[in-house]
């Protein structure tokens, strides 16, 4: 059965978990609670009293079961022990059958709000499964929505500009979001909404093992690295970035590095920072060895 964990408690663990994978444990056993443990717990919670002989059966017991094998932590239905779980596709080291899994996994997903509230459609991801580099937004808008694939409407044209500034295709990388669904009227995406949809972004982030996820504004930024700071504070560096709560079929990928930038929809709004963004591009294409094209795209991002 399900367990119903306090918000902050899964939290918690998700975070305890994410520290663990980072120093590169991904397998989780649980431990049969000791009887003592949970004769603690109750104590703690109302008034009881053992008697002798039961103290000393549980002395027995506790013994017995800690010498039971170790069961694989498989509660369904929480994110936070969900990334404990084995997934569909650590069997495969196929990106694209990888991201085929993952996507079968997520299915016509209820599993927030959000497909309550007017989606029309899943928007999970574009692109080449082997890409060496990522871009990650928020969440679809309207013409997501309605094509099923992100960055196509006036921010989708920006961020084909800038890819093509940098010398490579869209088609030469691969596009996804925070969250999968369109978020009603735009609004930016709620933390349970992110916390529900972003182990699927970090399956995929896992499966493609990019050298280099940007993530396309605040957002983006602080649910791949978990942390909350200005746009001033977060562009401008590298971020060594490995997915959380799931693991590579590749022992060698060892992560990516994350640069943050303006989101496009930003750039839109405020064409001054277009310069800024340039900026963050020409570091990623430093790193990736990327030359810019010779002959200038229209609509260059302003340098
Ligand atoms: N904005 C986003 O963050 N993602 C999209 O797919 C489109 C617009």
């Amino acid at each position: 059965m399900p367990l119903a964990l306090d918000p902050q408690l899964r939290r918690a663990l998700a975070e305890r978990v994410r520290f663990y994978n980072e120093l590169g444990i991904y397998d989780f056993y649980q431990r049969e609670p000791r009887l003592s443990e949970v004769a603690e717990h109750a104590s703690a919670t109302v008034d009881v009293t053992l008697s002798p002989e039961f103290e000393s059966q549980l002395e027995v017991r506790e013994e017995m079961s800690a010498r039971k094998s170790a069961a694989v932590q498989t509660v369904a239905g929480e994110n936070a022990f969900e990334i404990l779980q084995p997934k569909p596709e650590y069997g495969t080291a196929d990106p694209a059958a990888a991201l085929k899994l993952i996507r079968e996994d997520l299915g016509d997903c209820t599993r927030c709000k959000l497909h309550q509230q007017g989606r029309k459609q899943i928007v999970f991801g574009v692109g080449n499964p082997h890409a060496e580099l990522m871009f990650v937004g928020e969440g679809p808008g309207a013409d997501e929505d309605t094509q099923g694939e992100p960055f196509v409407g006036r921010a989708g044209q920006l961020l084909n500009n800038m890819i093509k500034a940098m010398g490579i295709r869209r088609e030469d990388v691969y596009i996804s979001n925070i969250v999968k669904c369109r978020p009603p009227g735009n609004r930016t995406p709620e933390r349970d909404e992110c916390e529900t949809c972003s182990p699927f972004l970090m399956r995929q982030i896992a499966a493609i093992k990019p050298k280099v996820v940007v993530a396309l504004g605040a957002v983006s930024a602080k649910n791949l690295l978990a942390i909350s700071a200005p746009m001033s504070e977060l562009r401008g560096r590298w971020y060594d970035f490995k997915p959380s709560g799931v693991r590579s079929n590749d022992p060698t990928w060892q992560g990516a590095r994350l640069a943050v930038t303006y989101h496009p929809a930003f750039l839109l709004r405020d064409p001054r920072q277009k310069g800024e963004a340039w900026k963050d591009l020409q570091m990623v294409m430093k790193y990736l060895g990327l030359d810019p094209p010779k002959k200038p795209v229209d609509e260059v991002p302003a340098k």
